[in-house]
C-alpha cells in the first residue's frame, strides 16, 4: 500500500520542501513515512485477522460448553434421584434380613397406600411391564448409562414396553401383587445389573455420583 491522498503543497510549503530536498534528504523521510505507513497497515491487518480466529475460537468452546451442558443435563436426567412414591417412608432397607424371607433384601421397601401413585425416578424407556414371580405386577426402566429402576407389587400398571417417561411421571399404582404381606413399593436400583442401595437416591443424585459426572 502507498500514500494516497496527499494534498498539493501550498507555495510556502514548497519553498520548505525545496530547502529540505535541497538538502537532499526528502526522499529519504518520505521513503520512511511510506515504509512506515506499510508498516503499520500491515500490523493492523494482522491484528484483525487476529481478532477473527479469537472470535472463531471463542465462538467454538461457547458451542463446546453448550454441547457439554446439554450432555450432562440429559445424563443428570437419566439418574434416579426422586422418591417414587411421594414423602414415603423407607420401612424395609437394603439389608441382610429374616423376615418376611431370609435372604439380601436388594431394593427398599416404602411404606405407601394401595392404590398411591407410583413415579418414575428417572426419565427413560420402560424395559419391561409385566407380573415376575414374587415381584407381583413390576415394571422395570432403563434409564441409560446402566442404570434400571425397578417397581414392584403393583396394584396397575398404566406404561408399555418401549415407552419413554420422563422423571416424575406417573407409571403405576401401589398394590400388594406377589410375594408381599401388604400394600407397599419394593422399589429396586440396579447399576450394570447389580443391586445397589437405593436410599441414597430418593432426595437428589448422590454427591458422589455428581462428582463423578464428567
Ligand atoms: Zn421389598
Amino acid at each position: 500500500m502507498g500514500i494516497h491522498g496527499l494534498k498539493t503543497p501550498s507555495r510556502q510549503h514548497r519553498q520548505k520542501l525545496s530547502r529540505v530536498q535541497t538538502k537532499g534528504d526528502f526522499g529519504v523521510q518520505a521513503f520512511a513515512v511510506e515504509h512506515k505507513l506499510n508498516a503499520l497497515s500491515a500490523a493492523s491487518n494482522a491484528t484483525l485477522a487476529e481478532a477473527i480466529l479469537l472470535q472463531r475460537m471463542t465462538m467454538r468452546i461457547l458451542n463446546m460448553r453448550h454441547i457439554e451442558a446439554l450432555a450432562r443435563d440429559r445424563m443428570m436426567a437419566g439418574i434416579p434421584s426422586i422418591d417414587p412414591v411421594d414423602g414415603a417412608a423407607v420401612v424395609g432397607c437394603f439389608c441382610y434380613r429374616v423376615s418376611p424371607d431370609v435372604g439380601f433384601h436388594q431394593g427398599v421397601d416404602l411404606g405407601a397406600s394401595y392404590g398411591e401413585t407410583v413415579r418414575a425416578t428417572a426419565a427413560g424407556t420402560v424395559a419391561t411391564a409385566d407380573w415376575d414371580g414374587g415381584f407381583g405386577q413390576k415394571v422395570d426402566i432403563d434409564h441409560g448409562n446402566g442404570y434400571h429402576t425397578w417397581y414392584a407389587h403393583l396394584s396397575r400398571i398404566d406404561v408399555g414396553v418401549g415407552d419413554r417417561v420422563v422423571k416424575g411421571q406417573p407409571i403405576a399404582l401401589v398394590g400388594s401383587t406377589g410375594f408381599s404381606t401388604g400394600p407397599h413399593l419394593h422399589y429396586q436400583v440396579m447399576l450394570n445389573g447389580t443391586p445397589i442401595d437405593p436410599e441414597p437416591y430418593l432426595a437428589g443424585v448422590p454427591p458422589k455420583v455428581l462428582a463423578a459426572l464428567p
